[in-house]
């Protein structure tokens, strides 16, 4: 099996936390792998599988475009390279944002065939951990969640692997994996080796 290279975006957020679950999940499944820091152009296309982190989507969306890393994201997505975006890289995945996100223009990649709302989880509950069901988990995942977005709505192609309250949290079209919460908080490295799983399925399916 070659090296699998996976690259963070590292323009904001949980970006070392990241790094830390994806050596363990690496090693829990025997694979070797490159984990690189994506901080300007030029390095996506290197990559087998790509994750974008939770921090600010309004910062991550600005600094995507000013670093001219969102069309290396697209191409990659149009290649079927798995990525996954967590919390704020949620939302930058999604191809419809709340009316917060319209009234402000705030910039989408666009990927995926969800409609997201921001910070819906409101001011009393701006962070709180609970256990949550996931599809494909055998037992609970303990999910950290911190002025989280969800997804309000989804196209008939789009999964949801959880809910909470009548939102979905966690939820996979094709290549892609979104989760509302940070899997990178915790000491489970299960969305992340769930992750590394779909990177492994494409290299093997080409
Ligand atoms: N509330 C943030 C946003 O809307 C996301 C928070 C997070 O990534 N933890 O961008």
């Amino acid at each position: 099996m070659r090296t699998l290279t996976i690259g963070i975006i590292a323009l904001q957020g949980d970006v070392a936390e990241h790094q830390n679950m994806l050596h363990n999940a690496l090693d829990n499944l025997g694979l070797k792998g490159n984990i690189i820091m994506i901080k300007h152009h030029g390095s996506v296309k290197s990559c087998d599988g790509i994750i974008l982190t939770g921090g600010e989507s309004t910062t991550l969306s600005s600094l995507l475009i000013s670093e001219g890393i969102n069309e290396e994201i697209i191409e990659a997505h149009n290649k079927r390279i798995p990525i996954m975006g967590t919390c704020a890289g949620m939302i930058v995945l999604a191809k419809e944002g709340d009316e917060q996100v319209k009234k402000t223009g705030q910039y989408l990649l666009s990927l995926m065939n969800i409609k997201v709302k921001r910070n819906i989880f409101g001011r009393q509950k701006d962070s709180f951990e609970t256990e949550i069901d996931v599809k494909f988990l055998d037992r609970p995942y303990k999910g950290v969640f911190i002025r989280a977005p969800a997804i309000v709505e989804f196209g008939s192609t789009v999964t949801p692997l959880s809910y909470m309250n009548n939102v979905v949290v966690a939820a996979e079209e094709d290549n892609l994996l979104v989760l509302a919460f940070h899997p990178e908080l915790t000491n489970d490295t299960r969305m992340h080796e769930y992750f590394l799983n779909k990177v492994l399925d494409l290299i093997e399916n080409k």
